[in-house]
């Protein structure tokens, strides 16, 4: 019996040792990663360039892994995001975006999967990025509604803040959002325009095909030699070939028609044909990323990251499944985007580099 309690008592020292030193090792690395991972402002550790936080490459369908439509562009120590889906804004403050810097949100069109995170946008570009003045936001006709809804809907909330924090935290002058409208270039082939060229940065608006939502719009963006195009939501667009020309990446949508139309067909045998439906209906103003790989082709773009990616695609297993045909096109120049990918595209160079930071 005597060696029975010694290990028993044996147990429960070392069980109290471990509780304890794993208390103190979880507590040592939490404190080592906040450090990283707070306030960080990775403009410090980027070299001068054009780069690009994918901060969220889903689509509307539900998807644990993906936040919704969300692209942050640095262009030197200047700092752009373009769209705000639900979700793109925590990833872009745990993936070091720095806020302070943040000048415009780009809206690619007003379907709501591209500007559901927008209150929350607005709120760490106010407090987080410190803002004095209202964030610009803009987009096509309508932004202006869109805007002041979520003004309206986050006064309250705003006042709450001012009051906790004062105003030297959470200035009043800087809440809140003006909208900015932009004229959609005339339909065509060569539906362009520049909308803003200053200090070495040239973002020009695309006009895409994505009806009935009309105008919806793409976005290049150019530094130093270096460039990055969004497609937003569009089917396969002549305008998009063209202003993509010798772009160093893009952006593109895609949803996979075939496995789209398996879960409509389960949809349907489950009676839940509304949905079925529009699980369908979707396909026809989307692009595949077959088409996604062809537009890269065609404008002979360096690399094609699919994103608003749909179906929601679990494990990286069933990557294989929804590009599908595209290597025969575009060989090895394309992947599937996934949140907290950076894209940096160094000024002076041609390379094109790529890491995960979340
Ligand atoms: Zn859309
Ligand atoms: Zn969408």
């Amino acid at each position: 019996m005597r060696w029975i309690g010694a290990v028993a008592v044996g147990s429960l020292v070392l069980g109290g040792v471990l509780f304890t030193s794993s208390a103190t090792l979880s507590r040592f690395v939490f404190d080592r990663m906040a450090e990283r991972a707070v306030a960080r402002d990775l403009r410090e550790e980027l070299p001068d360039g054009l780069h690009a936080f994918l901060c969220g490459s889903g689509s509307p369908m539900p998807d644990p892994g993906r936040a919704g439509p969300c692209i942050g562009v640095l262009a030197g120590k200047r700092a752009f995001i373009f769209d705000a889906g639900a979700g793109g804004a925590r990833r872009l403050a745990r993936m070091g975006f720095p806020m302070s810097a943040l000048e415009t949100v780009y809206l690619t069109h007003l379907h709501s999967d591209h500007f559901d995170g927008l209150g929350e946008l607005m709120l760490q570009a106010w407090i987080g990025g410190a803002r004095a003045a209202p964030l610009p936001i803009a987009g096509p006709q309508g932004v202006e509604e869109v805007v002041g809804g979520f003004v309206d809907a986050y006064r309250i909330d705003s006042t709450y803040r001012i009051a906790h924090h004062g105003a030297a935290v959470a200035d009043p002058k800087g809440y809140g959002a003006v909208p900015i409208v932009l004229a959609p270039p005339a339909p065509g082939p060569d539906a362009a325009r520049v909308i803003l060229s200053d200090q070495g940065v040239t973002i020009t608006l695309i006009r895409v095909s994505h009806p009935p939502v009309d105008p919806a719009f793409g976005y290049r963006i150019d530094y130093k030699g270096r460039s990055v195009v969004i497609s937003g939501d569009t089917v396969r667009s002549e305008s998009l070939v063209r202003a993509s020309k010798g772009a160093d990446v893009l952006f593109h949508e895609a949803l996979q028609p075939e496995m789209m139309r398996t879960l409509a067909a389960v949809a349907d045998d489950r009676r839940a044909t509304a949905l079925s439906q529009v699980l369908t209906d979707v396909l026809d103003y989307h692009a595949s990323p077959v088409d996604a790989a062809h537009v890269a082709r065609e404008a002979g773009v360096g690399l094609l990251v699919m994103h608003h990616i749909a179906p929601p695609l679990p494990v990286p297993f069933f990557n294989a499944a929804y590009m599908d045909g595209v290597q025969a096109i575009i060989g090895n120049r394309a992947i599937v985007g996934s949140d907290g990918l950076l894209i940096s595209l160094p000024s002076g160079a041609s390379r094109i580099d790529r890491r995960k930071i979340l």
